[in-house]
């Protein structure tokens, strides 16, 4: 049996960027459905008492691993996003990594902000680490997730990537806030991000 993780803040605590009403049917709705709906898909099956992890690296029917992944992937979101901070930006130490990696930290946002405009996919964009600790942008689309072979062998350069941190691109993540208007919900976002859950993540 799978349960839905408790929300990480209160609903109204990435306000105005993203409003509680976004957060309630995002959270409320659609990551709770996936809850509900892997949980009947699984009811019967081996992975019946499996945890998340196990689901997502094993299975082979894809209606259970788009629900399973995406549950996961609604976590990982969650937990990227804080409450907004003033100048929001990663340690020192980090945030040289970032410099290092990709000249400036501006051109790290402009980069990001492109690529996951241009993600044309109900997807997510994320900063990742390569095996070699590289850093890396990449698009994911519908429930993929970097920890799953599969989803990258479709792009054909697969790579066991770490995820860092995730912005979630479907429609449903930004559009009572923003409507069409995408790269607004990025551009504001960027106040959201929380360096420390990524940062942590970088050091795994
Ligand atoms: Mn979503």
């Amino acid at each position: 049996m799978i349960t839905l993780p408790q929300l990480p803040f209160a609903n109204t605590a990435l306000a105005p960027i993203i409003e509680s009403k976004t957060i309630d049917l995002h959270y409320g709705k659609h990551h709770q459905g996936y809850v509900n709906k892997l949980n009947e898909l699984i009811k019967w099956t081996p992975f019946e008492n499996s945890d998340l992890e196990t689901i997502i690296a094993s299975v082979d029917a894809w209606p259970i691993f788009n629900n399973a992944a995406q549950i996961r992937n609604h976590t990982f979101y969650r937990n990227s996003l804080r409450s907004a901070l003033e100048n929001n930006l990663p340690s020192d130490d980090f945030l040289r990594a970032i410099e290092q990696k990709r000249g400036s930290f501006d051109a790290f946002k402009q980069e990001f902000i492109t690529k996951a405009t241009n993600n044309f996919w109900s997807g997510r964009t994320w900063l990742a680490k390569t095996p070699h600790n590289e850093l890396e942008i990449i698009n994911t689309s519908n429930a993929g997730t970097p920890l799953r072979q599969e989803t990258v062998i479709w792009n054909k350069d697969w790579i066991a990537y770490i995820p860092l941190f995730t912005i979630d691109v479907w429609e449903h993540a930004y559009y009572l806030d923003y409507q069409n208007r995408r790269p607004d919900y990025l551009t504001n976002i960027r106040s959201l991000i929380n360096w420390s859950f990524a940062e942590n993540n970088f050091s795994k």
